[in-house]
């Protein structure tokens, strides 16, 4: 496979290489080159030069659109492949990463070709007053440079996300992956290659977030920074982005919640909670990582649900019957083990998981049970922080304004999920909860029509629909004098 960094147009061998790890064995699966910040001066200029100067920024929205639509099936003609890489590299296991990850990849890079026309439309405002009569064309322009700065979690989806819309407005950008999971970015550098897009529209560039941050953040040929990731990392870019004023997206951490009424329909919110908070070991942002239940059926509740926690079955990310995979890395790993014994030191109860499991064949990889935990308080680090791994505090509660303190007693506000038989119950408290999005009686739908990003310390912009799509466009007003018979007032002004 591809194993080297893609600039303008080339794909570029360091001298120095980076081992990638497979988390289910802890071995090297990867030797791949990792770029500095020489490479970084290089990307950018290269994607400064196909905006300004090159084929990329002349192209007609038809010729844009045909190129994106390539790479979709691009993606699609090595589904098979990315499946299995993206599976190795991040423990997710197969099933997951064959009908969610990959195929979403791909739909995100057809739905923004083929929308690209209707929502880049430009707007014609008359302006009729008594001072003055004129017209404003609304012109939604690219940004120009975007740096795509992406997780480990789903390498390939988030990337997609952010590419599809970006180069569907226009921009070029330089994609960073994390050094943890470079490899389906790397297979996706081919794809685009193969796609043919001219030089310099796509760079991807595999490095260590530490060391190029910096000058990819705050060069001042940058227009744009697009990041997903965790508040720390966050704090930082924004900081780097301050010295040359950039535009950002920010989709940061969460801890949100799940909310089960009584009149819920239980095999639903149980099944439906069990997934919000343990796919992809349960190292999603949008994490329900919070549950709240209503006293009369919370006994109920915890019994069904940890049954069937205590069911999902760990095993190799390549076996297609495998449920749970194991964690990114070791350091993941020993978080969360010091979340879950901080928590039981604090009076926390574990009633299911709370370990890593017992198997021998699973003894070298970063595996973790299924962890349960109740007679947990709203004080404790592992209610408040965000853990990151396949842990739920499962909480009681009576009446809909205490769960609306609770749900909200949180300094993210990401997502939340409500179970409940009563849609207008679930209206009005979807309105009350503070999270950027809501889902009633599901979990974890994404759309490409449809705008997601979070609110307080879980960022803000959107990505996806249309909302999504325009934050990586920049609005321009061209005003035009239609002042009948006369001249506009600014001819009169000095009296000259
Ligand atoms: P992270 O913040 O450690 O890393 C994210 C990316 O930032 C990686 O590519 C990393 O190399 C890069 N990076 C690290 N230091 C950097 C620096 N100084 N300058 C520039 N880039 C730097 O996050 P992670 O551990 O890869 O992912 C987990 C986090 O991502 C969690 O907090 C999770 O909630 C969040 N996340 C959020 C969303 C969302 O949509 N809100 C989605 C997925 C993940």
């Amino acid at each position: 496979m591809n194993t080297n960094l893609y600039i303008n147009g080339e794909f570029k061998e360091t001298p120095n290489k980076q081992d990638v790890i497979n988390p289910s064995t802890g071995e090297v699966i990867a030797k791949v080159s990792i770029a500095e910040n020489a490479e970084v001066e290089y990307a950018i200029k290269s994607a400064r030069n196909s905006i300004d100067y090159g084929l990329w920024g002349k192209l007609s929205l038809d010729e844009r659109k045909n190129f994106i639509l390539k790479i979709s099936q691009g993606i699609l003609d090595h589904a098979a492949e990315l499946a299995s890489l993206e599976s190795l590299n991040t423990g997710k296991p197969i099933k997951e990463t064959t009908f969610m990850d990959i195929p979403s990849s791909a739909a995100a890079f057809e739905y923004f070709a083929n929308n690209l026309e209707k929502y880049l439309v430009k707007e014609s405002i008359e302006i009729n007053s008594s001072i003055a009569k004129a017209q404003g064309n609304l012109i939604r322009e690219p940004q120009g440079v975007v740096v795509l700065i992406v997780p480990w979690n789903y390498p390939l989806l988030i990337a997609s996300w952010k590419m599809a819309q970006a180069l569907a407005a226009g921009n070029a950008v330089i994609l960073k992956p994390s050094s943890l999971t470079p490899l389906t970015a790397l297979i996706l550098a081919k794809i685009v290659n193969d796609a043919g897009l001219p030089a310099g529209a796509v760079n991807i560039l595999n490095a260590d977030g530490d060391t190029v941050g910096k000058t990819l953040c705050s060069d001042k040929r940058v227009d744009m920074v697009s990041f997903t990731g965790s508040n720390a990392v966050g704090k930082k870019i924004m900081e780097y982005a301050s010295s040359n004023v950039k535009k950002l997206i920010m989709e940061l951490g969460g801890k949100s919640a799940g909310i089960v009424f009584k009149d819920a329909d239980l095999e639903s919110a149980v099944n439906g909670c069990l997934c919000s908070i343990f796919l992809n070991q349960g190292q999603m942002c949008t994490a329900m990582s919070r549950i709240f239940v209503q006293d009369e059926i919370y006994d109920n509740f915890i019994n069904n649900f940890s049954a069937k926690a205590a069911r999902i079955k760990l095993g190799k990310p390549e076996d297609f019957e495998t449920q749970m995979g194991p964690l990114m890395s070791r350091p993941q790993l020993e978080k969360v083990i010091s979340y879950v014994q901080k928590a039981k030191a604090q009076g926390a109860k574990i009633v299911c998981g709370g370990k890593a499991p017992d198997g021998a064949s699973l003894k070298q990889g970063f595996f973790f049970e299924p962890t349960v935990l109740t007679q947990v308080l709203p004080s404790m680090a592992i209610f408040r922080e965000e853990v990151f791994g396949p842990v739920v505090c499962i909480t009681k509660f009576s009446a809909i304004e205490e769960v609306i303190k609770l749900a909200n007693a949180s300094d993210f506000a990401l997502a939340a999920s409500i179970w409940t038989k009563d849609s207008t119950k679930a209206q009005h408290l979807a309105a009350q909860i503070n999270a950027g999005t809501v889902w009633i009686n599901t979990y974890g739908m994404f759309f490409n029509e449809l705008p997601y990003g979070g609110f307080k310390q879980s960022g803000f912009g959107k990505e996806l629909g249309k909302e999504g799509f325009l934050e990586y466009t920049r609005l321009k007003n061209v005003i035009t004098d239609k002042t009948q018979d006369s001249k506009p007032l600014v001819n009169y002004w000095y009296g000259f």
